[in-house]
């Protein structure tokens, strides 16, 4: 109980904030009473202040073993700004900085110190661990331990070794935003976790707005996309480096600041890229899933898949970094069936460095298994979000606001295209992929299709009328409907299913859900003005002198904006207009520590302010 009063405390001095998100408060109970966590929460639930509140409640230090450098800097950026010593120790510093935070921690200058897991078995870092109080261990994006995860680093299982060298065992708090229940449980043994609380939260995140579109042309798209979202802060993520070269360079060419990050940058440009991005130059950042783990940018208004992920845990995950503000985002994926070809190649190569091969097959498979799943969500015409949240074994009703639940759909009576279709998978024998069987109903005159001597089929052209894609979105509708089975491996063939016998023989009839071409221009606007509905800035221009403020600010002291206040904090003050700095405390987002350094300047600001005349 007592606790529970000192975290809250701490979460309004140091934090600014009056109340615990869901699972956080029992989160950081059960750590100070001394008992190990598990605990999933989706990206931007707010895992970092489960376990940075108790570090301010526990004597001692806290350890937190972060993979990324970029995650650590810009978190304890954030601490730092909120008045909590902290450091970290990575080899983005030089030794002897190294050296220098390692005697500084020696002293107790710390509350948190972040460390890179390669670090914790040096002999300076060991060293220190020996002598020091470190009452808790947090193990930030804990799924890197498990290889069964999708982010597998060997240097997650030294934690473990770590910890058991320790004089005094810590507590440990195990956090990550994706793993299905075989991870977690591969998570609590690899961490030798002592009969952990286990915290899983929700998975949804009801401010994102999800939407798939399968464009022919996905500049194009992209370009509208981004148009329409001037002014914003978002994320483009492509596949391939040169997909990101390619896009960069187009969106720099229509004049939208946008940057780069890939692996293939060096890290000196990596590094003044992300700089840009997060300190507003250049809003629009177009990257590699190299980018993002530690991307802490509050304030990300989209996020667009330029190419389908390899799964849907890195989709959610990437996804997740739009709207950690808590203010609607917009998530959307640009598919096409190519896409699936470049996943393929991509899984294939990252597992032949796996040198056993009984272990390298049963990877391939488990990816090629996720990746399916992944196809199958740009294809549903189902919620979007229901789909999402019931793979990470949540129950959930269709969301009614996103992309799917939102589009007209009209029925469309198929049956005789589904026959045609079925007839030709049947004819040739169940032999070919979906791409074969789609050239010969529309009539392709390939060389392979002429070498068969397939023009003589009766089946042949059959479909040529139609568009290519619409016989395939045909396909997969058959295949949802069972009418169709896809074969696993590496070239899956077409084989009828059990579902097709009533189509070609008993008189079955097929309706299939199409989307409607949106009117030019209305649907979206529709859909962002109610995505947006309680984001109503109250003293609008109130709110834009405080804007220009925290951009001097940040400015000023050399951080991010978002670093000051978050828009929904600006939007809370102009709503609010406080006129003392007791008021200003009273307003989500303001601590101790930010009402101290930036309190008064955004006093002057109200006071000089005049609300126009009605
Ligand atoms: P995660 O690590 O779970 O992805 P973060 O710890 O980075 O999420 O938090 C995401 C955002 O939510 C941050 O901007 C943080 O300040 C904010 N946040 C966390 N907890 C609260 C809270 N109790 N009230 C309001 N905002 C919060
Ligand atoms: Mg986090
Ligand atoms: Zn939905």
């Amino acid at each position: 109980m007592e606790d529970r009063q000192e975290a809250g405390r701490v979460l309004k001095q140091y934090f600014g904030y009056d109340h615990f998100r869901p699972g956080q408060g029992e989160v950081i109970a059960q750590l100070l009473a001394g008992r190990d966590v598990l605990s999933v929460m989706p990206t931007g639930a707010g895992k970092s202040l489960c376990f940075q509140v108790p570090a301010l409640c526990l004597p001692g230090v806290t350890l937190v073993v972060s993979p990324l450098i970029s995650l650590m800097k810009d978190q304890v950026g954030a601490l730092v700004q909120a008045g909590v010593p902290a450091a970290y120790i990575n080899s983005s510093l030089s030794e002897r900085q190294n050296a220098q935070v390692l005697q500084n921690a020696r002293q107790g200058r710390y509350r948190l110190i972040y460390v890179a897991p390669e670090r914790l078995d040096t002999p300076a870092f060991a060293d220190f661990a020996q002598t020091a109080e470190i009452s808790l261990l947090a193990v930030d994006e804990a799924h890197c331990i498990s290889q069964w995860g999708q982010d597998f680093r060997p240097s997650y299982r030294g934690i473990a070794t770590f910890a058991a060298a320790l004089p005094r065992r810590p507590v440990i708090g195990a956090f990550t935003a994706t793993a299905t229940p075989e991870v977690r449980q591969d998570i609590a043994l690899q961490l030798a976790l002592q009969d952990p609380f286990a915290m899983v939260t929700g998975f949804d995140r009801q401010n994102l707005f999800f939407e798939v579109q399968a464009p022919q042309n996905k500049k194009e798209a992209l370009l509208r996309f981004v148009a329409e979202h001037k002014q914003e802060s978002g994320i483009v993520y492509c596949t391939t480096r040169a997909n990101v070269e390619q896009v960069c360079a187009l969106l720099c060419q229509q004049g939208i600041p946008a940057t780069r990050y890939h692996a293939g940058l060096d890290a000196e440009e990596r590094q003044q890229n992300q700089e840009a991005f997060s300190y507003g130059q250049a809003p629009v950042m177009v990257a590699t899933n190299a980018f993002g783990m530690g991307i802490d940018k509050a304030d990300v208004r989209y996020v667009v898949h330029f190419n389908m992920p390899k799964d849907i845990e890195s989709y959610y995950q990437e996804a997740g970094r739009a709207g950690r503000d808590g203010d609607a985002a917009h998530c959307l994926l640009l598919y096409s069936g190519s896409d699936i070809m470049t996943a393929k190649f991509l899984i294939e190569k990252k597992n032949e460095e796996e040198p056993d091969p009984a272990l390298a097959s049963a990877r391939v498979e488990a990816d090629l298994k996720r990746l399916n799943v992944m196809a199958r969500y740009c294809q549903t015409t189902g919620c979007l979000r229901q789909y999402i949240l019931r793979y990470f074994g949540e129950d959930a009703a269709p969301c009614g606001c996103c992309g799917n639940c939102r589009q007209q759909f009209t029925e469309l009576d198929v049956t005789e295209d589904a026959q045609k279709i079925l007839s030709c998978v049947a004819r040739t024998n169940q032999r070919f992929g979906a791409a074969m069987i789609c050239d010969i109903l529309h009539g392709a005159n390939t060389e392979r299709i002429q070498r068969m001597g397939l023009t003589s089929l009766s089946t042949y052209g059959l479909l040529a009328a139609m568009p290519r894609a619409d016989v395939m979105e045909r396909i997969r509708f058959l295949e949802d409907a069972d009418a169709l089975r896809r074969t696993e491996g590496e070239y899956p063939v077409l084989q009828l299913g059990p579902g097709a016998r009533a189509v070609l023989f008993e008189g079955a009839r097929l309706c299939m859900k199409v989307k409607e071409k949106p009117k030019a221009g209305t649907g979206r606007t529709r859909r962002e003005k109610t995505a947006r509905a309680g984001e109503e800035v109250t003293n609008p221009t109130l709110f834009e002198e405080m804007k220009a403020l925290r951009t001097q600010l940040a400015k000023e002291n050399q951080v991010p904006a978002y670093f000051i206040f978050s828009d929904r904090t600006l939007r809370e003050l102009s709503a609010a207009v406080p006129h003392t700095m007791e008021a200003l405390l009273d307003v989500p987002g303001i601590g101790q520590s930010k009402q101290q350094k930036f309190g008064q300047r955004f006093l002057e600001v109200i006071e000089a302010w005049q609300p126009p005349k009605a």
